[in-house]
């Protein structure tokens, strides 16, 4: 099979083509896993990260892509969830050990054999990939292959972001950074909690103007002071400035949500503005968001399916992965990008 491999970690700014398209063997399902065809998969910043080490693969080469859409096309002798020919995605979270305190209670993301698809185990950028049936799920008819995939990642985890944010309906909800997961997380207020007002920090006059477009109440620079306090901030840049400068905005007991792999070291001094009384004081929270769960990634699912939400996709070959990761770096073209595999 063709596929894309990763064969060390390297800097994308001097090497614009660290994807090497090889021939590999098509792999075969264990007794609980089944065999996907990979029709599409999404591109992802967390691909940068795994690409310039910031958080490493843990073997080479790997097949990179965790928001894979698929057909099933054979079953492990074990595996039974599923039919040949059944559409279904893989996220971020390619297994876990199932027998730990967290995986005993629905916090899997956190388990400590936690493997990420793409990372740990090769992923989507290929014509076939293989996962655990239990982390693999039913892709709602409403979608097209496309637009399904960047929902398996930045969609799932801002639906546990927002989770973990815990506004209730009226609250006042901060994003900052407006990127894929975002302009998702915009829509799942307005779906879910409509008298709730989202204010956006980007960099950019045109992704404020986006949010303003997509129903946001309020958007400017992170610098800005908003009008009203926030209960809650969910931050999805990959940089510290904005996190500082965020939490000025907060109410007494608020709460910043940083979704985030990692953070780039390159503003890393920003943290040194951080003003206790201003920024922390009042019981102030900073919470990470951690992987997903298979419950994210179901729930949500569903959730976009009913709203419906429909991401602005731009396809790309496979033979254009390296392409699509430099553009994405770049923050060139708005929208997610999707490599498509087959058909
Ligand atoms: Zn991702
Ligand atoms: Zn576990």
């Amino acid at each position: 099979m063709r596929a894309a491999v990763l064969k060390r970690t390297t800097n994308l700014l001097e090497n614009k083509s660290p994807l090497e398209l090889i021939d590999l063997p098509v792999p075969v399902p264990r007794e609980r896993e089944v065999l996907l065809k990979v029709l599409v998969c999404g591109v992802c910043h967390t691909e940068l990260d795994e690409i310039e080490g910031r958080t490493p693969p843990s073997k080479f080469p790997i097949i990179p892509g965790h928001q894979i859409v698929g057909r099933v096309e054979q079953r492990g002798s074990k595996a039974s969830k599923f039919k040949a020919g059944d559409r279904v995605g893989v996220a971020w979270i390619h297994s876990s050990c199932g027998k730990c305190k967290y995986c005993r209670t629905g916090m899997e993301n956190l388990c400590d054999e936690f493997k990420a698809t793409g990372r740990d185990v090769d992923g989507g950028y290929a014509e076939y990939t293989t996962v655990p049936e239990e982390y693999a799920y039913r892709i709602p008819e409403v979608f097209s292959d496309a637009e399904a995939a960047p929902l398996l990642c930045a969609g799932a985890i801002g639906y546990r972001s927002l989770r973990l944010a815990n506004i209730q309906d009226g609250d006042n909800l901060g994003l900052t950074g407006f990127g894929a997961s975002g302009h998702l997380v915009l829509k799942m207020v307005m779906y879910k909690y409509p008298r709730t007002k989202v204010y956006v920090f980007s960099r950019t006059e045109a992704e404020q103007r986006f949010a303003m477009e997509l129903g946001a109440a309020w958007a400017g620079s992170a610098e800005e002071q908003t009008p009203e306090k926030l209960q809650a901030i969910i931050d999805t840049t990959p940089a510290w400035g904005p996190v500082v400068e965020a939490l000025k905005n907060l109410e007494h007991g608020g709460r910043l949500v940083v979704n985030a792999i990692r953070k780039e070291e390159a503003d890393k001094s920003e943290l040194l503005k951080l003003d206790y009384p201003r920024d922390l004081w009042m019981e102030k929270e900073v919470k990470s968001v951690a992987n997903i769960t298979r419950r994210d990634v179901e729930e949500f699912l569903q959730m976009a399916a009913e709203i419906p939400i429909k991401p602005e996709v731009r396809e790309y070959g496979l033979e254009e992965a390296n392409q699509a990761l430099l553009e994405l770096k770049e923050r060139r073209i708005r929208g997610a990008k999707v490599l498509r595999i087959s058909r």
